[in-house]
């Protein structure tokens, strides 16, 4: 049986074989996605960022939990971009496994960039349509809102959390003015700890600033105290109202035609331009250009013209 069969039949080790060989650019692993991605479209995919430290782990262990209750099988793909340092990835696979090992509904993978920042919100993308070909209903992903490319990580998602704290008025401005854009629920975790109030009303001041038309979708703000459990039933019935809304409204299938294009125009893009290099690098035309570019005879954007015009004929 080949790995793309054994995942689709419950193998969590096929699964994670696979996600691995995604990550490495493994032809194999490329193969085993195209025969799962039939099988997928279904699960629901919801982002969960924040600042490290804001308590998201804790958070997505209590929601799975939360969705286990209600039945669904839940995925997890960690995003942890530190991690080409510290190994963190493999760390946090072990310490996030331990409460959900046994529970075969529960998969949970992290995701390492490797050094590889462009390529993390692609990797991650592949994971989540191995997942959900696994049958997974529900499949989080989590990581830390600070770069751009941890936005497009997120902007995967059907729904996307974003987690802030206590003390972090001042923070909210400072937040990357994208991610309070995508943001659909606003959890205040720490909500023990002093400055909630503080932290809900700059939320609520900068969501103002926002604009929404009548049939749009209002954020919400909660509350939780994620150590204490406390919050985690009202966070999950929101995701799934805004999950509700997205179906009614005939919003939820072009978010996931929105990811399938753009990955078939990265790689459009990515096959072009390489065809289009090495076409240009065996062009009798190539070496005249560069000795011009070299004598300053003709500019960049000339020589560029100059080529593509060549080329056209010669592709
Ligand atoms: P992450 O880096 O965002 O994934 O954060 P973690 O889930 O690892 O949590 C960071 C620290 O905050 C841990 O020591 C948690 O025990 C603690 N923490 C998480 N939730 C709460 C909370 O609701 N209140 C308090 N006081 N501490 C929390």
């Amino acid at each position: 049986m080949d790995l793309a069969e054994e995942a689709r039949k419950g193998s969590q080790l096929a699964g994670a074989r696979l996600i691995r060989l995604l990550e490495e650019r493994d032809p194999a692993g490329i193969e085993g996605l195209k025969a799962l991605y039939p099988h997928s479209g279904s699960a629901y995919l919801v982002g969960v960022t924040g600042p490290p430290g804001a308590g998201k782990s804790t958070l997505v262990d209590h929601i799975v939990a939360e969705f286990r209750r209600r039945q669904k099988r839940v995925g997890v793909i960690a995003v942890d971009p530190s991690s080409p340092f510290t190994g963190g990835a493999i760390l946090g696979d072990r310490v996030r496994m331990q409460r959900h090992a046994t529970d075969e509904g529960v998969f949970i993978r992290s995701m390492a960039t490797r050094g590889q920042l462009g390529g993390l919100s692609r990797s991650t993308y592949e994971a989540s349509v191995i997942l959900d070909a696994m049958g997974y209903d529900v499949i989080l992903v989590e990581t830390v809102g600070v770069g751009q490319d941890e936005l497009d990580v997120v902007d995967l998602a059907h729904t996307t959390a974003v987690v802030s704290i206590p003390g972090m008025g001042d923070g909210i401005q400072a937040m990357k003015a994208g991610i309070l854009e995508i943001g659909d629920l606003f959890v205040i975790n720490k909500a023990d700890l002093p400055g909630a109030d503080e932290v809900e009303r700059q939320l609520a001041l900068t969501l103002r600033l926002r604009e929404f038309g009548e049939d749009d979708w209002q954020p919400r703000i909660l509350r939780t105290i994620a150590v204490k459990e406390e919050g985690i039933v009202e966070v999950v019935d929101a995701l799934l109202d805004h999950r509700r809304y997205l179906g009614e409204s005939g919003k939820l299938a072009p978010k996931s035609e929105k990811r399938d294009f753009q990955l078939f125009v990265e790689l459009l893009r990515t096959g072009a331009s390489k065809k289009i290099l090495n076409a240009a690098e065996t062009s009798p035309s190539y070496r005249a250009v560069i000795e011009g570019l070299k004598a300053r005879r003709i500019d960049p954007y000339s020589a560029a013209e100059a080529l593509m015009e060549k080329l056209q004929c010669e592709i």
